[in-house]
């Protein structure tokens, strides 16, 4: 197999022949249409395969053909960016990046947010339960998740406004108007391509059938709405008006140099949720707040496992449906600088994090802008990118602080 392609790829780029993600792009006065990212490029689907499933504006057609074609179309896209004799068929197609404008590359079905770091489970419990043991008696034995809001899943790029909602000080009686506290959750999400029908189980070792490629995943939490909200049932406005991922799905067989061991899981899960040999993903996340690296949470170290959390969201017979996305919950790592989201970073606004412009921040500001990245091992030795999951935070809307 062929390590290079006849496209340029700068050094260092996300985007190598060994990646090849997908996503729906446009360019100035067309339909948004599927491609793929190879260097400096996006490479037109439809007219290059051959097939017009992919002049679509959505992946799903696609994530629904099933791992047999997904391989066969990855197959045949690394022959004709590697073999030189293609080119001249091929190039007609390749757009330059930036010319292209990037889309929500799937139509989001359900949306679940899982809460699989150790760490941040600690941390969280740590702050808001100093008298108890920081995990509940839940948490080792089954992947806590609960469910989001697909359609207010967003691409990178777009602009978040300040939610409003109740705040609750101590003390005082609560009030209506913009989020204090508004944070980010540096995560992982998996696409589901194929579904499964209500009544059955995904197994984990079906995960590689049903899920197709992996995003990066910002799950904006205001945590005075959430934390006043969030008691008995759990996160519901505090998250649900904004959830940014990165335009490139990254296909699982890009990923096949990243599967590591997960962390040993001690007491030993229930039959439905064990699984053997390398089903972690070594991925290095990075977060940046207005250009300034705040944290670099390590994705490997993961208690749960994206094929547990598939299995375990659908033991009770819940179908999937293609387009399905699930996230991992807050990557955070060990040490102070992995921690995934500010609400860690700061110790709930009581260390504030400096950034080297000078500035600090607890939570965010308007007008700060969030970019995570991450990189896998990819195949062939190089190394391979997420692209960047943008986003930037708008004031209130008007009115909002006198409704
Ligand atoms: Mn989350």
């Amino acid at each position: 197999m062929a390590t290079r392609s006849w496209v340029p790829v700068p050094e260092g780029s996300d985007f190598p022949l060994q990646n090849l993600p997908y996503g729906v792009f446009s360019t100035s006065g067309s339909e948004r249409r599927c491609g793929v990212a190879i260097g400096e490029h996006v490479l037109d689907l439809a007219p290059v395969l051959g097939d017009q499933s992919f002049a679509a504006p959505s992946l799903n057609g696609f994530l629904a053909a099933g791992r047999a074609r997904w391989e066969q179309v990855r197959r045949s896209l690394t022959s004709f960016l590697s073999d030189p004799s293609h080119a001249i068929d091929v190039e007609p197609h390749l757009i330059a990046r930036q010319d292209a404008t990037l889309h929500l590359p799937f139509e989001v079905a359900d949306y679940v947010d899982f809460y699989a770091s150790e760490h941040h489970a600690i941390n969280v419990g740590r702050m808001f339960r100093p008298d108890a043991d920081p995990l509940t008696p839940n948490w080792k034995h089954l992947p806590i998740g609960y469910h989001g809001r697909a359609g207010t899943v967003v691409v990178s790029g777009t602009e978040v406004v300040r939610p409003c909602g109740q705040r609750k000080a101590p003390d005082a009686p609560p009030t209506y108007g913009p989020s204090q506290r508004l944070d980010i959750e540096a995560e992982v999400g998996f696409v589901v391509g194929v579904g499964s029908a209500q009544g059955t189980r995904v197994a984990v070792e079906d995960f590689r059938e049903h899920v197709f490629g992996v995003v990066l995943l910002n799950d904006w939490s205001a945590r005075d709405i959430q934390f006043w909200e969030g008691q008995p049932l759990g996160p519901f406005l505090g998250k649900s008006f904004a959830t940014s991922i990165s335009p490139w799905v990254v296909p699982l067989q890009a990923l096949e140099s990243a599967l590591v061991a997960p962390p040993p899981q001690d007491p030993e899960p229930l039959g439905y949720l064990q699984t053997a040999g390398p089903t972690a993903l070594d991925l290095a996340l990075e977060v940046a707040l207005n250009g300034h690296v705040i944290s670099r949470p390590p994705f490997a170290g993961m208690y749960w496992t994206a094929p547990q959390q598939l299995a375990h969201l659908t033991v009770n017979g819940a179908s999937l449906r293609t387009g399905d996305l699930y996230a991992s919950g807050t990557v955070s790592g060990p040490e102070r600088d992995q921690r995934g989201c500010l609400l860690e970073l700061s110790w709930n606004g009581t260390d504030p994090v400096h950034l080297a412009d000078g500035t600090s921040r607890t939570y965010l500001s308007d007008e700060d802008t969030v970019v995570i990245r991450a990189t896998a091992p990819g195949a062939d030795g190089v190394r391979i990118g997420f692209g960047e999951l943008r986003g930037t935070v708008l004031p209130a809307a008007p009115g909002g602080a006198g409704a």
